[in-house]
């Protein structure tokens, strides 16, 4: 099963994951909703190292703004804010999934940087499948609430129309043009990289390091560059 898994389950994952993109936008249609917004599909932005990272969607609304991440999971997921990973059991098999959180906070680090960190922006989690109830995460929501969580949301963030269009032309004018294709060969590029013992970030060598908390890889450009990774269990 796990083999098979691995063999078929990726361009499934990717067709299922493209599906469920399309099923956030169809429900963030501007003719569905009766506010002012502004909705950014597929935004790819690249950070000061040169790393692309792709964002689902950024709504923009009067009451607030929002860093939507969709999930396509099947299974049933156990997990919570702060772990690396969460887990899907699906036909009673477990599997590891990268924690989405974590995944969204790296790209609303991103907004911050870009909008100058003068607005609150909010972490939504979407799963297509409406499997969200074990996690027990307010902001983990199933798509069929997404509409109703957005309405209801307040954060007493209040936009005007035209911080709402500011907002929106600012990060398209930082949007990448880059395919798909070349955001995958990006991050396969990083985790070359990783394994050589190669800071990604600075080109740096990755040294065995001891913390406060044990172990740790870090780069020998220490301080100048901060990165650092866990040891893979
Ligand atoms: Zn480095």
């Amino acid at each position: 099963m796990g083999l098979l898994r691995k063999i078929f389950k990726k361009p499934l994952n990717n067709l299922q994951g493209e599906i469920g993109e399309f099923k956030v936008k169809r429900k963030l249609n501007p003719l569905i909703f009766k506010v002012n917004h502004k909705l950014i599909n597929n935004l790819t932005l690249m950070d000061d190292f040169g790393h692309t990272h792709q964002i689902d969607h950024i709504e923009i609304r009067n009451n607030g703004i929002f860093c939507i991440e969709t999930k396509s999971y099947k299974g049933l997921l156990v997990g919570n804010e702060f772990s690396d990973n969460w887990t899907e059991i699906f036909y009673n098999k477990k599997y590891q999934i990268k924690n989405p959180i974590k995944q969204n906070k790296s790209h609303i680090y991103l907004l911050n940087q870009l909008l100058h960190y003068k607005y609150n922006i909010n972490s939504v989690i979407v799963l297509t499948n409406n499997n969200a109830k074990n996690l027990n995460i307010n902001y983990v929501i199933n798509l069929k609430k997404l509409k109703k969580y957005l309405k209801c949301f307040n954060d007493n963030t209040y936009l005007t129309d035209d911080e709402i269009n500011n907002i929106y032309n600012t990060l398209l004018e930082n949007k990448m043009n880059i395919s798909n294709k070349e955001h995958i060969k990006n991050i396969k590029e990083t985790q070359k990289n990783l394994k050589k013992g190669i800071c990604p970030r600075c080109g740096g060598t990755l040294l065995l390091r001891d913390g406060k908390y044990g172990k740790f890889i870090g780069c020998s450009n220490y301080p100048k560059c901060s990165f650092t990774k866990k040891i893979d269990n």
